[in-house]
């Protein structure tokens, strides 16, 4: 295994898209300072489990795979005693045409950034995270965890890269909804009870109640390390 490994010679690993309890035992509780080994967990192997594919087929087909809900159980637990540091979307934008195939001709992916933020609000609603847990999670962790450059802080002097929510927002995603080029998403038929009302993007509004504004742009990232 990599993480024996890498306790034995104290490389410094980060392993992504964990989806197993056994998996789990591998990795340290505590705060990411002072970890050589980190874990990041993605908002689909945390949201769906099993049950899913019955509606979803193909739609929800990921590499590593979506698995039982003990599984599913077991990362959302080891998120909340910090043995994952870090949430991901891997958004993986793949054509509906690609994805009607059938599951095992299907490629591998699915798109999630659009609703990402509402699907771990998921867990906070079920009372399973604090909003501070899942703050740290998805923006404070991963700028400390990759020495990302003023951001992932509300700091003065640090980029605005900001999501407005509504908490109290109980909604249906339907495909109307989705702004990907692909046109789909795996959340079609979802059920969520939040909602990303406005995003900032280097302080400037980059999206408002459905509707993106095209002349903001992004900024390449710069690292502390
Ligand atoms: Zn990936």
């Amino acid at each position: 295994m990599e993480e024996e490994l890498a306790k034995r010679h104290d490389t410094r690993l980060h392993v992504l898209h964990l989806t197993t309890a056994r998996e789990m035992e591998l990795f340290d509780a505590g705060p990411l300072e002072g970890k050589r080994i980190t874990a990041e967990a993605c908002v689909h192997h945390l949201f769906f489990d099993d049950r899913d594919y019955a509606l979803k087929g193909s739609f929800i087909k990921c590499n590593p795979a979506i698995k039982g809900r003990e599984e599913r159980d077991a990362i959302r637990q080891a998120l909340v005693e910090d043995r994952i540091d870090v949430i991901g979307t891997d958004h993986a934008p793949h054509t509906l045409e690609e994805k009607l195939n059938t599951y095992f001709k299907a490629p591998a992916g699915l798109p999630l950034v659009q609703w990402a933020l509402p699907m771990v609000l998921e867990l906070h609603h079920d009372h399973l995270i604090s909003l501070e847990q899942l703050v740290d999670k998805t923006a404070h962790a991963p700028a400390r965890l990759f020495g990302i450059k003023e951001r992932g802080y509300l700091r003065e002097g640090y980029w605005a890269d900001l999501a407005l929510l509504d908490l109290n927002s109980h909604y249906r995603v339907e495909r109307e909804a989705v702004l990907y080029k692909c046109g789909w998403s795996p959340l079609e038929g979802s059920r969520l009870r939040s909602r990303v009302v406005t995003t900032f993007v280097n302080g400037q509004v980059a999206y408002h109640e459905g509707r993106v504004n095209e002349a903001v742009r992004g900024r390449r990232l710069e690292f502390d390390r």
